[in-house]
C-alpha cells in the first residue's frame, strides 16, 4: 500500500508489496527501445522480478542476455514454442541443454501444444514437446507450459511422466474449472495473467480461480500481449502490456478468489520463488 499526502507532495511509502511476474515477453521488438524504463516503472510499483520467457533458440539466447544485463531481476525460460516446433532438431536439444546450465535460466520452456493455430503441425509440436519433456527431467528443471486448444492431449502426455517431473506450471491459463481441477490432481502451478479482467472472454477463468489451491498460484502479465481491458491507466506505448500493470491483475485475482490482496500477493510472490528456485540464486 502506498499512501500520498498530495497536500506537501511528500510520498510515504508504508508499506509496498512484491511481485514476481512469471511471464514477460521482454526479447520482443516492442520493447526494443524502452526495455530498461519498463523494467524501471516494473519495480518503481513493486515487481522486483521479472521471468523472461524464451520461445525459440534466438530468443532463448536473448531472454539469457538480459539476464545478464539485470542480474537478481529479470530470469530466464528456454525453450521452443509450439508454433515453433517446426524448427524442431536434433541439434536443439543440445543447444537447450547447454542454454539450461547456465546462471538465472529457471525452467525449460515455453513449450505445450496450441492446436489453435498449428503454425507447426500436431505431430511436430508432439515431438518438440516429447523432447522438452524428457529434458526437463533429465535436468530435472521446472516446466513452463504453453496450452491452447489442446487440453486432453497435454494432460495425457503430462499424466504419462509426472512423477518424473519437477514442477510443473500452466502459464497463462485462460481455462474452466474441469481444466484447473485436472492440473490440482497433477500436483500443477497455474499462471494468471489480465485475461481474468476482460469482463466478456474472462468468465470462465473467474469462476475457474476459485479452485487454485492458494499454494499453486502465480501471476503474469505476458506483456506486450493480454493488456488487462479495464485499466484505468493509459499505457505507456498504446495496447502494449507491460510487467508494470501486474498488481492490477493482481487485485483482480484476489477479488475473484474472494481472498484479501495482501494474502494473494504473498502466497504467489513466495509460490513464484519456490517454483523457479530463486531464494538460492544470486
Ligand atoms: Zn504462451
Amino acid at each position: 500500500m502506498i499512501c500520498y499526502l498530495l497536500a506537501n507532495q511528500a510520498v510515504i511509502i508504508t508499506h509496498m508489496n512484491k511481485y514476481i511476474d512469471i511471464g514477460v515477453n521482454l526479447t520482443g521488438s516492442s520493447f526494443k527501445k524502452d526495455v530498461a524504463k519498463v523494467i524501471g516503472r516494473a519495480q518503481q510499483v513493486g515487481v522486483t522480478q521479472m521471468i523472461v520467457t524464451g520461445t525459440n533458440l534466438l530468443h532463448s539466447e536473448q531472454a539469457i542476455q538480459l539476464t545478464q544485463h539485470y542480474d537478481s531481476i529479470c530470469y530466464a525460460t528456454v525453450g521452443i514454442h509450439p508454433h515453433d516446433a517446426s524448427e524442431y532438431s536434433s541439434d536443439t536439444v543440445s543447444e537447450l541443454r547447454d542454454m539450461l546450465q547456465q546462471n538465472n535460466v529457471v525452467a525449460v520452456g515455453e513449450c505445450g501444444l496450441d492446436y489453435n493455430r498449428n503454425f507447426s503441425s500436431r505431430k511436430e509440436q508432439i515431438h518438440a514437446f516429447e523432447a522438452q519433456l524428457e529434458l526437463a527431467i533429465e535436468l530435472q528443471k521446472p516446466i513452463f507450459l504453453h496450452q491452447r486448444d489442446a487440453h486432453d492431449d497435454l494432460v495425457s502426455m503430462i499424466k504419462s511422466c509426472r512423477k518424473d517431473l519437477d514442477k510443473v506450471v500452466a502459464h497463462c491459463f485462460t481455462g474452466n474449472i474441469e481444466e484447473v481441477n485436472d492440473y490440482m490432481l497433477l500436483d500443477m502451478y497455474v499462471g494468471i495473467t489480465g485475461w481474468i479482467c476482460d469482463e466478456r472472454r474472462g468468465q470462465d477463468l473467474q469462476q475457474a480461480v476459485k479452485h487454485i489451491s492458494l499454494d499453486r498460484i502465480m501471476l503474469e502479465t505476458d506483456a506486450p500481449y493480454l493488456l488487462p481491458r479495464d485499466l484505468q491507466q493509459k499505457p505507456t506505448a498504446k495496447n502494449r502490456n507491460e510487467p508494470c500493470f501486474l498488481p492490477h491483475i493482481a487485485s483482480a485475482v484476489a477479488a475473484h478468489m474472494q481472498l484479501d490482496d495482501d494474502q494473494l500477493i504473498t502466497a504467489a510472490y513466495d509460490n513464484s520463488q519456490t517454483f523457479f528456485g530463486m531464494n538460492g540464486l544470486s
